[in-house]
């Protein structure tokens, strides 16, 4: 039978996109670096960037969305994202609305072989989304640009095989890092990203319901490293009776470089 196959072509606060495909169906979720980046990462791969069925943005910041306006141009491709992430989106896109499609909050879209639900995320971006992917057997998350643990991503976010969850700074390294002042305390503010310790919290409410692979991604430049991220979530994880490798498998998405195919 053939796998629903997930990869993060990059990750990280300079720049992100994730590649997911199911039978003939493949799409990316976010497109923040250059078009020929995103192009040449997923030829190495095995795919093909003309073959993209869809773009599904979480939020308009350029780390999400730079390549859109190279993607709109030269792909056959339709572009989802929500009423709030197209307005602040619409010099760029304005062009092309014939391949444009706004997504409700909790709103679940077919495409081909694959199911996306989207929910929503508090980040500061106007109505940021998290997505679920499916097929009829296996369940993605992608949950990134997180303000705060909200009450509806317990509910949103269960339950699935893979989460893509966001680990983005210590908050120690944040505190002694060279951010100015107001950057600092837009990451660690309510519209800003989510903690290691926090990635943990949610990584427990996820093993807990069922989930038995947990990807960390959207790393800080210099608020974090691919260890602190990876030693933090173990830590709170171990500290609620789960052990990391053997009742979830938990790796880090490298910042700025290729992750790793999953195939579920
Ligand atoms: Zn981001
Ligand atoms: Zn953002």
């Amino acid at each position: 039978m053939e796998s629903l196959k997930f990869c993060p072509l990059f990750s990280g606060s300079n720049g992100n996109s994730i590649f997911v495909s199911y039978g003939n169906t493949r799409i990316l979720i976010d497109c923040g670096c250059s078009f020929k980046k995103i192009k040449e990462t997923l030829h190495t791969i095995g795919e093909d960037i003309c073959k993209l069925d869809a773009v599904f943005l979480t939020h308009s910041h350029t780390d999400h969305t730079s390549a859109l306006p190279m993607i709109l141009k030269n792909l056959d491709v339709k572009v989802c994202g929500s009423k709030g992430t197209l307005i602040e989106l619409y010099p760029k896109i304005c062009d092309y609305t014939d391949k444009i499609f706004q997504i409700g909050q909790n709103q679940s879209v077919g495409v081909l072989d694959l199911q996306v639900e989207s929910f929503p995320v508090p980040h500061d971006a106007c109505q940021t989304l998290g997505y679920n992917i499916s097929n009829a057997n296996r369940s993605i998350s992608i949950l990134t640009d997180v303000g705060f643990l909200a009450e509806n991503l317990y509910s949103d976010v269960k339950g699935k095989d893979l989460v893509f969850l966001e680990s983005n700074h210590d908050l120690n390294a944040l505190e002694n890092c060279s951010y100015p002042l107001h950057l600092k305390q837009r990451i660690r503010g309510d519209g800003g990203h989510l903690s290691n310790e926090n990635a943990g919290k949610f990584a427990t409410h996820l093993v807990n319901g069922g989930t038995k692979k947990i990807i960390l991604g959207h790393l800080s430049g210099e608020a974090n490293t691919t260890e602190l991220a990876y030693e933090t979530v173990k830590d709170v994880l171990k500290t609620n009776s789960i052990t990391a490798n053997r009742d979830v498998m938990l790796s880090v998405s490298e910042r700025g470089a290729l992750g790793e195919t999953v195939l579920l």
